[in-house]
Parts: structure tokens; C-alpha cells; sequence
């Protein structure tokens, strides 16, 4: 065996904004940093985000009186109520700190101009006088579910720029990183994790790295949709398998997966929700502005969840424009002029220029939702330490920390990374300081020796099995059609056997490529049955949820149910275990009662009991259930009955 092994205080792996600004937190404390990565950071998917950061700065008129109360509102009533309030509060009030912090770090936000200003609102053009003394502060364009113009952003490059922004302080940092690298086991001892066996995509080998901490910021899971998403490729959810494949670590609510209402038809590359901040608009195949029918106060910046489930419908009642590769809807942003498109929307005019031959101040744009975003992930408490597992955090869309609860808001994801990077990062280095690396290294060499087996078997196997990357489309298929907008148990029914056939077959799958070293189709394989296990879990949380919740919707039980289902949920599933185990803890301390969102349907079964019930025991069956301590108190960063105050 080529026993590589290294040693760090901290080990992050993933190099997105999550990770990253995990590790300068840990490394301006004083830590030894090593980030894993399976690309150079700067290509993590950070960098296609595109339409902008929440904070509640309140800089413009149409922001005015904005504050963190508003944006704890929004956030909350956009999870529909899954989310952990208090972890909705601490993001609320640090994302305007983490925002101005980006400005330092040099993000070129677009700024406020003083004077008069155009604007289309509510498909509307109006002029607006932007105050003199706000010129050149950060400006906010409109995004979903919110009640303020509140989402700063960088013309429709905002993740680019965060991201080379926080990049050139790891480098000024001197942190290393080690990219083109799969972190593909944890090493842990039942109770506490000791760092993670890696291997190295340049050559095939594997080795270990141990660590007093380790942090998981792998990103999202949305390529067990296939080519159904507009995640890269590089998004297939193995921080959070290598969580579940542990056996101890909860993932929670991988049923809440987003779907984005405007990706381009039929490549899903997104086009960004900024455009109808700005004021697109979206048509069916009469031209007709279905959604002020459809939401007539929020139009078309009702939340993502309720978008696509109009757009679905749409065109399922055959409003869509038929195609040979389905219906789709338009995307309207020729009134918003070429000026505008070429400057705050320049990313989406070029997508559009140069993935469909389009111009977006001429023609319009085909699209169609598609999976987007992963509301589950690791769960941890509000530290971002994982569930049951001492000396594991995570941070970004790997975790269900949990602000999003059943959806998320736009805006509120890339203002996530950087603000989970912060806390967890300072979480992180707290528990690295006070740990000793005192690691039996039997368990570090025994997990190395485990993913090297795993690798010869791939590579030994022969015969006449299927290919990898048919099972992979054949899952694609299946999330999408039977686990995607409108969900129904006998759907969900197949969706879980069809998943499991596939699990069977990844078993006797073989091999085109017989390459021990740098060998893509090796690396998938290795991938493939923890993404088929990720599917699995979500699959069958969506048909044991029987109510409709955020971007859960069941046509079965189209109500969300508040009296039996305002809980979270959590699967473990041992890697050698038949079945995952599900189970259901609190959603958190409730502050904000459950109540209408102020969009979508007003119809719900109301709690049975009251708030104080429900908070009275909230914290011990979360404890219950793997919760770790947290450096504060649990319940502490509550500002109690803030939102009842006037705003
Ligand atoms: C097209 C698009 C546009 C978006 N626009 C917006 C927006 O405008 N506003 C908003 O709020 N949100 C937006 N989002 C969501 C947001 O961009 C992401 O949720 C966020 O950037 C995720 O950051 P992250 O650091 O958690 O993960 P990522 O940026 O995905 O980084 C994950 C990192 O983990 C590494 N990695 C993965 N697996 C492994 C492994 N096994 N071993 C080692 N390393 C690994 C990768 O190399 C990468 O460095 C958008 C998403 C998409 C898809």
C-alpha cells in the first residue's frame, strides 16, 4: 500500500466561498489550513452564480427601511417554516457585516447612482431619484419572496467576483491548497472525526490526511438529476455521502430540492433570477403574462417554488411552446433595452448570445425550471458541527445549518457561504485550538486501505455488465420525472424501486477504461453508487413526507400540514447497511407563528399546538438526535418576538 499520509490542524475540503472563507477564518486565527478541492478554487461553482447576495443594507429607494427583521421575515416565511429560526437570525444580521467585507476583500459591487434612475417594476417603467448623499454605496436589485429590494450584486457575475475576491485573500493567506483531489472517506472513529483518505485525480493514488477538524463544503448534490440541473458537473453531493456513508452523520431534508424557474431550454444553464429582479417577464405560448394571473401582488417574483409550480402547470395545461425536446415558456427581457442587458445583465446576454444564438434585447429567451439548488445536506447545529460527530463542521450547500428549510431564497445561498464561512470558520478554529492531534492512525491507514479496495474492484471487475454512464442518465431520468416539481406516492413508489434496480446494477457495472491513474471513468464509478444513495434518500424522504412544503409538493396531499409534519428530516445510512434509517427532529425554537407566506396557496392544517408547546422540549429531542453543545447556548441568538415590532 503507497501510505501517503499528511497532517493538519485544519482541513477543509471544497474551495468554493464556503470553504474558503472557512479556511481564512481558521488560518487568521493562527491554524495550519489544507483545502481540498476537485478543481482550482477559482472554477468551484461559486463562480456561476450570477445574480446577486442578500444583505439587508437598505441603500436605495426602493430598499429604504429595510432591516434584518424584514429579512428574517422573508427568509422564514420563504422556507416555509422548515427552517431553524435562529439560525435564520444569525444569518440576517451577519450578512450585511460579510457583504461590506467583500467590498474590502475587492468585489466590484455595482453601486448606487445618485439622481434619477430607470426601473421597470411590476412590468412598469418608472423613473426613480436614487438620494445624492447614497451615491456609491452598494446597490440592491429585486429578487424573489422578498419584501425590499435587498440583493447586492456584482452586474450578473456576483459569484465570480466573491469568489476571485476571497481566492486572493487564501492566496494571501498562504493557505494550501491541493486541487484536482477527491476527499472520498472520512476518517473517524465512531464519535469524532480525524481528517479524510483523498485521492489524487492526476494519478489515482490515495492518502490520508488527518486533522483536529474537518470541514465539509463540498457543495450541492444536483447531478443525481442528470443533466436536469444547472449545477456543473463537478456538483454530485460526495461531502454529503461521505457524511451519510459514516452511518452516524444525519444528511437532513434531502427531499427539499429546488427548482429554478428560468433555466435556458433545453441546455438548463441558468438564467438569473436578477433578470426578472429587473423586471423580465415571463410568457406562455400566446404571449400571455400568465403569472399576474397566476400571483397577482408578487407576480413574477413570487418565491422559486411557487414559480416553477405555475410554469409546470402552464404547461402541462399546453400553454408551453412545443419543441422536440419538450415545451417550454419565454423569457421576456427585451423591454429592459440593450444598454441595460450589456451592463447590469451582461452575463445573461451572453449566455443567451452564446449558448442559443440569441439576443436577448431582440428575441425571446426559451426556458424552463429545472433542479437548481440542494436544501439538504450534512446537518449540523448552529456551529456548523455536524450531528454525532466531534470534530466535523460544514458549511454552504453541503449543510442543512438549517436557514432555508423547504426553500430557499435567491440571493440568500451565496450570502449563506460567506456568512456560515465566518461563523463555522470561527466555530472551527475554536474547537482546533483547544484539540491535540492524538489520532490512532490504525484508523486513518484502515480507511485508506478501504478506499483502495473499492478502486481494484472497479478496475478488476469484467464481463458483460452495464456502464456507468448509463446508470447514471437512467437516474437522471428518474429524479427528474418522478421526483421533480409535482411529486405523487405511486410516482415516488416507482422512483424508489427503479433507484434501488439501479443500485443492483452499479454492483455488476464494468468498466471501459481498465487505468489505474488518471482515469474519469474510474472516478465516477467511484462516485456513482454514493450518488445513486443520495438519490435514494431523497426519493424515499419525498414519499414518506406526505404534505406539501416549500419545493416539496405532493399532489397527494397538496396541503402544507403543520400538525404532524412542521419537523425536519433526518437519514443515517451505514455504507454496508440495506436501508437508511429516517427519523424527524423539531425544526428549531418557533418565533415567527406558521402563517400564509404572502404568496402561493393560503390553505394549510394549522398546528394543534401552540408555539410554547412546541418550543417547551424543542432543544432536548434535537439533542436527542445527535445534536452536539454549541459554543453558546442553544436558543440564544433568538431575538424573541423582533418581527411583532414595527418595522
Ligand atoms: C448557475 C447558478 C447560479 C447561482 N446564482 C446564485 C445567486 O445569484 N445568488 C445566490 O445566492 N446563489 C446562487 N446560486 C447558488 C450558489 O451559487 C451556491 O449555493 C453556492 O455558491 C455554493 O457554494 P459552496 O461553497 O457551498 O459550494 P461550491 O461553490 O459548489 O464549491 C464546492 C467545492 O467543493 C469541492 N469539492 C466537491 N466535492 C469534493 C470532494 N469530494 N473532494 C474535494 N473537493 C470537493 C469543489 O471542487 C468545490 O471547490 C447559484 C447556483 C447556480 C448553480
Amino acid at each position: 500500500m503507497s501510505a501517503e499520509l499528511i497532517s493538519t490542524d485544519v482541513l477543509v475540503i471544497g474551495g468554493g466561498l464556503a470553504g474558503e472563507r472557512c479556511a481564512i477564518e481558521a488560518a487568521a486565527a493562527g491554524h495550519d489550513v489544507l483545502i481540498l478541492s476537485l478543481v482550482p478554487p477559482r472554477r468551484s461553482h461559486s463562480c456561476a452564480a450570477q445574480g446577486g447576495m442578500q444583505a439587508a443594507l437598505g441603500n436605495c429607494v426602493k430598499a429604504a427601511g429595510d432591516n434584518t427583521t424584514l429579512h428574517f421575515l422573508d427568509t422564514v416565511r420563504g422556507s416555509d417554516w422548515g427552517a431553524d429560526q435562529e439560525v435564520a437570525q444569525i444569518f440576517v444580521e451577519e450578512a450585511p457585516v460579510a457583504v461590506r467585507e467583500l467590498a474590502h476583500f475587492g468585489v466590484p459591487w455595482t453601486r448606487v447612482r445618485g439622481g434619477k434612475n430607470s426601473y421597470v417594476i411590476k412590468g412598469e417603467r418608472v423613473e426613480i431619484e436614487e438620494r445624492i448623499e447614497n451615491d456609491g454605496l452598494i446597490m440592491h436589485r429585486d429578487f424573489g419572496g422578498t419584501a425590499k429590494w435587498r440583493a447586492c450584486y456584482a452586474a450578473a457575475a456576483t459569484g465570480h467576483a466573491a469568489l476571485y475576491a476571497v481566492d486572493s485573500e487564501v492566496v494571501r493567506l498562504g493557505i494550501t491548497v491541493r486541487d484536482r483531489t477527491d476527499a472520498v472517506e472520512l476518517i473517524h472513529d465512531g464519535g469524532r472525526c480525524w481528517g479524510a483518505v483523498a485521492r489524487c485525480l492526476r494519478t489515482g493514488r490515495h492518502f490520508a490526511v488527518v486533522a483536529k477538524a474537518t470541514v465539509i463544503a463540498t457543495g450541492g448534490y444536483g447531478r443525481i438529476y442528470g443533466q436536469y440541473t444547472t449545477n456543473a458537473t463537478i456538483n454530485e453531493g460526495m461531502g454529503a455521502a461521505i457524511a451519510l456513508n459514516t452511518g452516524i452523520v444525519p444528511l437532513g431534508n434531502m427531499e427539499a430540492v429546488q427548482f429554478h424557474p428560468t433555466a435556458l431550454a433545453p441546455s438548463n444553464i441558468l438564467i438569473t433570477e436578477g433578470s426578472r429582479g429587473d423586471g423580465a417577464y415571463l410568457l406562455d405560448k400566446d404571449l400571455h403574462r400568465f403569472m399576474v394571473d397566476a400571483e397577482p401582488e408578487k407576480q413574477e417574483l413570487a418565491s422559486r417554488d411557487v414559480v416553477s409550480r405555475h410554469m409546470k402547470q402552464r404547461m402541462r395545461d399546453g400553454m408551453g411552446v412545443d419543441t422536440p425536446y419538450g415545451p417550454h415558456l419565454w423569457l421576456d427581457l427585451r423591454h429592459l433595452g440593450e444598454q441595460h442587458l450589456t451592463t447590469k445583465l451582461r452575463e445573461v446576454f451572453e449566455i443567451c448570445r452564446d449558448f442559443a444564438g440569441l439576443n436577448p434585447a431582440q428575441d425571446l429567451i426559451p426556458v424552463q425550471p429545472t433542479q437548481h439548488y440542494s436544501m439538504g445536506g450534512v446537518r449540523a447545529n448552529k456551529d456548523g458541527q455536524a450531528y454525532n460527530m466531534a470534530g466535523l463542521f460544514v458549511a454552504g450547500e453541503a449543510s442543512c445549518w438549517d436557514m432555508h428549510g423547504f426553500n430557499r431564497l435567491g440571493g440568500n445561498s451565496l450570502a449563506e457561504t460567506v456568512v456560515a464561512g465566518r461563523i463555522v470558520g470561527r466555530a472551527v478554529a475554536g474547537f482546533a485550538g483547544a484539540a491535540s492531534l492524538d489520532v490512532n492512525t490504525g484508523v486513518a491507514f484502515a480507511a485508506m486501505q478501504r478506499a483502495e479496495q473499492r478502486a481494484a474492484e472497479w478496475l478488476a471487475r469484467t464481463g458483460p455488465g452495464p456502464d456507468v454512464y448509463t446508470i447514471r442518465d437512467a437516474m437522471g431520468e428518474t429524479m427528474m420525472s418522478k421526483v421533480g416539481i409535482f411529486r405523487k406516492g405511486d410516482e415516488l413508489e416507482r422512483a424508489v424501486t427503479e433507484l434501488r434496480a439501479l443500485l443492483a446494477d452499479c454492483d455488476k457495472a464494468v468498466l471501459r477504461s481498465k487505468a489505474p491513474g488518471m482515469n474519469p471513468e474510474l472516478t465516477f464509478a467511484l462516485r456513482l453508487r454514493n450518488m445513486l444513495r443520495l438519490a435514494y434518500v431523497t426519493a424515499k424522504g419525498a414519499l414518506l413526507r406526505t404534505e406539501s412544503r416549500g419545493a416539496h409538493y405532493r399532489s397527494d396531499y397538496p396541503l402544507r400540514n403543520d400538525a404532524e409534519w412542521l419537523n425536519r428530516t433526518l437519514v443515517r445510512w451505514a455504507a454496508d447497511a440495506v436501508e437508511p434509517e429516517f427519523s424527524y427532529e423539531p425544526v428549531g425554537e418557533i418565533d415567527l407563528p406558521p402563517g400564509h407566506r404572502g404568496y402561493g396557496s393560503d390553505e394549510r392544517i394549522e398546528m394543534r399546538m401552540s408555539p410554547d408547546q412546541y418550543n417547551a422540549d424543542v432543544y432536548a429531542r434535537q439533542a436527542e438526535h445527535g445534536r452536539l453543545a454549541t459554543s453558546e447556548a442553544a436558543g440564544s441568538r433568538m431575538r424573541r418576538g423582533a418581527w411583532q415590532e414595527p418595522v
